[in-house]
């Protein structure tokens, strides 16, 4: 039996007002991938939707600066090492790593739901089988501004079953004395068994870092993330040289399995963090995770967009032996809260894995036509 990939489509989504802050979940860019016996299945691109898209729709140029969709009509969904890698090829020139990756990303999401739905199964049993049933999830905020708010939403994750919560970016590195006030105040209503992570946003200087993580590691704070920008992988090696006493997590930014070895190797990060829908996709995220297995790093996924990520984030920890959390942002927007249809189920601090064939998500049109980028005319 033979299947070809008939068609691709992009869909740009945004909200009606973006505001300026560091939230993923404010627009997006979902990818379709249609065959021409009737599966299709759904994949995200965490990136900027415009630029990304542009991988996908570009004609031909060049051998090596192809657009995506001209590369993949034609093919059977179910080669994906070998999608993979001709994609890869075919936009050496503009790709590698940053939009076309992460548009490749979307499309790869795309062809394992695609394999799971023919198949009839969920897609960590396609991925090699589930190591665990259940993943913990970890509540993702923005830090609010004053101690006392942050407190109040860190009782209120409590109240709804979260074993681990994470605070970030916002106002964090504003003055140390300042974010050591608002952790103190979060973890003070936190019972000692709550994990308490803290994403700094790369707010802090290779000083502030080493001393701020001695700080944190005091307080209980089970992982610091990104507290220096991601080119700085040498401040990144010397801060764990000066053994905190907690995880440094990051690989947000990264995309492709090259960036994660420098991730690991010369940054020595501690938990490694694959983007899904940028850092190439299941295929990839798959061989970064055994990278780090290889390194005993612990991976724990990235996600900051709506249910498809997710979803596929949940498969993918479950799928790899050492899937250490997943990130559940806890974002009101409709994309985030309403985009899928799904049976992913969050109990007692756990997400259940989905057993519905493929990802387990299908797409709300409703909230897809809501929140549409139209072309202009
Ligand atoms: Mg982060």
């Amino acid at each position: 039996m033979t299947m070809r990939i008939s068609d691709i489509e992009v869909y740009h989504l945004r909200l009606d007002v973006v505001e300026e802050r560091c939230d993923g979940t404010q627009d997006t860019l979902i990818v379709r991938v249609s065959t021409d016996d009737g599966y299709s299945g759904i994949g995200e691109v965490d990136s900027s939707p415009e630029v990304a898209r542009a991988a996908v729709d570009a004609r031909f140029s060049h051998t090596l600066a192809n657009g995506l969709r001209n590369l993949l009509l034609g093919e059977d969904p179910f080669d994906v090492e070998r999608i993979w890698h001709k994609m890869y090829a075919g936009t050496l020139y503009f790709g590698r790593s940053g939009p076309a990756l992460h548009a490749m990303s979307g499309i790869d999401i795309a062809l394992w739901d695609i394999i799971g739905k023919a198949c009839g199964r969920p897609v960590c049993r396609m991925l090699g089988g589930a190591f665990r049933e259940q993943i913990l999830a970890y509540a993702s905020a923005l830090m609010p501004d004053t101690a006392a708010e942050a407190a109040r939403m860190a009782e209120s994750f409590a109240v709804q079953g979260y074993r681990a919560m994470k605070f970030g970016w916002g106002t964090l590195g504003r003055s140390e004395r300042d974010d050591i006030e608002r952790i103190r105040a979060i973890r003070s209503v936190l019972s000692p068994d709550v994990k308490l992570m803290i994403d700094a946003g790369h707010a802090y200087d290779r000083r502030t870092a080493i001393r701020m993580a001695h700080h944190l590691a005091e307080l209980g704070v089970h992982w610091l993330e990104e507290p220096l920008p991601p080119h700085d992988l040498r401040g990144y090696r010397d801060l764990a040289a000066a053994q905190p006493g907690l995880y440094i997590a990051a690989g947000e930014q990264a995309a492709g399995r090259r960036e994660f070895q420098a991730w690991m190797d010369e940054a020595d990060i501690d938990i490694v963090q694959p983007d899904l829908a940028r850092c190439g996709g299941f295929t990839e995220a798959r061989k970064i995770a055994y990278m780090a297995l290889d390194r005993n790093r612990l991976v724990a996924p990235h996600a900051f967009k709506t249910g498809i990520l997710l979803s596929a984030s949940v498969h993918f920890a479950a799928s790899i032996p050492n899937g250490h959390m997943v990130e559940y942002t806890q974002s009101a927007s409709p994309l985030a809260r309403a985009l899928v249809h799904t049976d992913l189920q969050f109990h007692d601090g756990y997400l259940r894995v989905p057993q519905t064939p493929g990802l387990g998500v299908e797409l709300d049109d409703s909230v897809v036509q809501r929140y549409l980028v139209r072309a202009q005319a």
